[in-house]
């Protein structure tokens, strides 16, 4: 089990731009009876994904609220991750197969490893997804638990789901990004949480469309984009389930349109590879095969300085492309929208909450390339269409989905895990559907 130790310092009154005084002095005063106690999160990457981008935030910001936090990692092997990401997969319905070993020699195993010099003691605990459930019988703790699961489990196969049900019912709580995630079988206390970004990163820091040229300049000076030229972004990683092989297909058709033709368009597909995910570098390939040499395709692999360039291309963007066949929430969309970039998104998991259809962009089928064109087509030729959904997006973005909200309601979920509080939100029941 690794510790982060390396994670920045953050200021909670900086957050009054964004919210507002009085937002920052609530959740002051929603941690203070929880000053000194301490909260532990445990997860399998410390880089690249949803989750880490999240904890990255997280961490610091309930640290400056006065509550000791720590965020660990578990440690695992090539195979480890293989089954892990397998595990992804076939809860989101891929057909993959396990066996016994597989499972129980080195699933279990590494879980009960990781936890062979270490007692988590914290007071309050957050696991979060499949890779470390398991600590909850072969680990080692002296905590209240809640696991966190960040994808959609609401159709997983039922070997697997079987599999880890006792796990998971042994927790004192589990956390969904979505009601309709919840699959039958779940007996303890149900919260729905939305994931969330951070308005003071480097990402998500908001910027003008000068800034961000100035940002992106040597990117695209070593890609030889022109940022003269729409650009319509996608960013992701590199994975089936992000469905990139459908945007590049839908790029091609509206291409063949003579209005669109004459904007001369790109498309930049920007995807990382994470620590976990074992499958990253195998799907850029067949990316690459599919795109077959088209010089308006632009598919960008770990690109430098990260975070910066990423936020600016979002910026720049006149339409962001989302269509993933499963999602559990998809922290690119929030991201783009808070740039102010319209989304065109697949109506698939925790993408409906956030595109709005016709308010902060539109929603339609992962596979559906006609209505991808449609409204891509009109997106880049309405400029006053797009400003309107660009400034309503930024709204509902600080509306539901900033880092401070999220922080509010883990906080209320451990004042009464710790039994200071009543609940503050509904305990769903289990199965919601
Ligand atoms: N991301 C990144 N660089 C990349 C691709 C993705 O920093 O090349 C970030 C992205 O900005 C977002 C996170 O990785 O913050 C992905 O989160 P999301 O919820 O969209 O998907 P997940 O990878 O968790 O399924």
């Amino acid at each position: 089990m690794k510790q982060n130790n390396h994670l920045s310092q953050i200021d909670v009154d900086a957050y009054a731009e964004y919210i507002g005084n009085q937002k920052v002095e609530y959740l002051r005063s929603m941690a203070e009876v929880l000053q000194d106690r301490e909260w532990a999160h445990i997860n399998s990457t410390f880089e690249g994904g949803g989750v880490a981008e999240m904890l990255n935030s997280i961490v610091p910001l309930a640290r400056n609220l006065g509550i000791n936090t720590n965020w660990y990692c578990i440690e695992g092997d090539k195979s480890f991750y293989s089954i892990t990401k397998r595990f992804h997969n076939i809860i989101q319905g891929v057909d993959q197969k396990f066996t016994l070993e597989d499972l129980f020699d080195i699933y279990i195993k590494t879980n009960q490893k990781n936890f062979e010099n270490i007692v988590i003691k914290e007071d309050f605990t957050v696991v979060h997804d499949p890779q470390p459930c398991a600590s909850i019988i072969h680990g080692n703790y002296d905590s209240k638990l809640i696991w966190r699961c960040h994808i959609d489990t609401s159709e997983a196969n039922e070997l697997i789901w079987n599999f880890l049900l006792p796990y998971i019912n042994n927790y004192d709580g589990v956390i969904f990004s979505m009601k309709e995630f919840v699959k039958a079988g779940i007996k303890k206390p149900v919260y729905q949480i939305s994931p969330a970004i951070d308005p003071l990163t480097f990402k998500n820091r908001q910027r003008t469309h000068e800034e961000a040229l100035d940002t992106l300049d040597p990117l695209l000076k070593e890609y030889q984009i022109d940022p003269e030229r729409p650009i319509i972004l996608a960013v992701s990683r590199y994975d089936i389930h992000k469905n990139q092989k459908t945007i590049i297909e839908a790029f091609k058709k509206l291409n063949r349109d003579k209005k669109i033709k004459a904007l001369k368009p790109q498309l930049i597909l920007v995807g990382n590879s994470a620590d976990d995910d074992p499958e990253g570098m195998e799907m850029y390939q067949d990316i690459l095969q599919v795109i077959n040499g088209n010089k308006d395709i632009y598919p960008l692999l770990n690109i430098p300085d990260n975070d910066k360039n990423i936020g600016a291309l979002m910026k720049l963007a006149k339409v962001f492309i989302h269509v993933s066949t499963k999602e559990g929430f998809g922290l690119v969309v929030t991201e783009a929208l808070w740039q102010g970039t319209p989304v065109i998104g697949s109506s698939v998991g925790g993408i409906v909450t956030q595109v709005l259809p016709g308010k902060t962009g539109y929603l339609v089928g992962p596979m559906d390339t006609d209505s991808i064109v449609s409204h891509a087509k009109h997106l880049l030729l309405e400029k006053e269409e797009r400003a309107r959904m660009g400034t309503q997006a930024v709204e509902h973005v600080r509306e539901n989905f900033l880092i401070t909200g999220l922080v509010e309601k883990y906080i209320k979920l451990m004042r009464f895990q710790l039994g200071i509080d009543y609940p503050y939100f509904k305990i769903l029941p289990s199965p919601h559907r």
